[in-house]
């Protein structure tokens, strides 16, 4: 089963659940698709075991084969090439890698070649397997290297996938495998107004989902409020707690620590496994 935390925004709270989910699971992938910023593999200080390189490839232009027909420059949609004169240019850091200027060149003075744009590194805490995609500095585009963390996932056993914060195209690449998306908020209205932006979004993508309300305190809470009006289920509540903020800027897996937060996160555990109709005691595999 693949659960994805989302949060429409950063500092919601999305790698305190996801983190801590995966440390009461035992059993478990913990995979960080957060690449411009992945810093889940702070808290479990992994034993790396392989590192992998994350290419695309990009179009080369041979400048002594192109008859200047302008093909490939009016087909790229992204405006990633350019004649300069009778020389074609590419903006590098413009091109989506479609591959389609090279189907178009009647000449032949297309092709390809590698270029890295990041890296996947996986290793282990107990029984933890920890995968985590980083982009280079630079680079545009993640996808590619969150493709490459989810070709990663075992068809069984738990996962849980650290999704970028936010709502665009990298969520939406990040949530495509997930059985179960686990929305994270903070009490604010603009906590709301991106709890509504992911939220939409989960819908879109037709997939099941539930909210975990954080930093909760005794006062109106817009996102609860957005809640109840949409029917979106509330799976568990964490309390503003300084405690639980300071263990946070120390890199602690406050699970592992603390019997009140491992008993918080282990029954969210249980919650989210009923929601989708796989029931068993935390740190059960299925
Ligand atoms: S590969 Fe696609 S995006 Fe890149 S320059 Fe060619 S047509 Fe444009
Ligand atoms: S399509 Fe090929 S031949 Fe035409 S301008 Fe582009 S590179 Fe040159």
């Amino acid at each position: 089963m693949k659960i994805a935390v989302l949060s429409g925004k950063g500092g919601a709270g999305k790698t305190l659940v996801a983190v801590n989910l995966a440390a009461v699971a035992q059993t478990a992938v913990y995979a960080d698709c957060d690449v411009e910023e992945p810093n889940g593999h702070l808290y479990f200080q992994p034993h790396w075991r392989e590192t992998v390189s994350v290419d695309i490839r990009l179009p080369q232009i041979h400048a002594e084969r192109c008859i200047g027909c302008r093909q490939c420059v009016e087909f790229c949609r992204f405006h990633a090439l350019a004649m300069s004169g009778s020389q074609v240019l590419l903006f590098p850091e413009l091109c989506h890698a479609c591959g389609g200027c090279q189907l178009v060149c009647p000449n032949g003075a297309i092709d390809e070649q590698s270029h890295r744009i990041g890296r996947v590194r996986s290793g282990d805490v107990g029984n933890l397997q920890i995968i985590t995609g980083l982009l280079d500095v630079g680079e545009r585009s993640g996808i590619p290297i969150i493709h490459r963390v989810l070709q990663e996932l075992p068809a069984t056993g738990t996962a849980i996938i650290d999704c970028p914060p936010g709502s665009a195209c990298t969520v939406m690449a990040s949530i495509q495998q997930a059985d179960y998306c686990l929305l994270v908020a903070e009490p604010t209205t603009f906590g709301r107004d991106n709890l509504r932006m992911v939220h939409e979004l989960v819908r879109v993508f037709q997939k099941p989902a539930g909210l975990v309300l954080n930093k909760v305190v005794a006062a109106w809470n817009p996102c609860q409020e957005y809640a109840l009006q949409t029917g979106l289920p509330i799976l568990g509540r964490i309390a503003y707690d300084r405690y639980l903020a300071a263990q946070q800027a120390q890199g602690v897996v406050v699970a592992w620590k603390s019997r009140k937060y491992g008993d918080l996160f282990s029954e969210l555990l249980q919650v989210v496994r009923k929601e989708c109709g796989h029931e068993t005691g935390a740190g059960g595999q299925w």
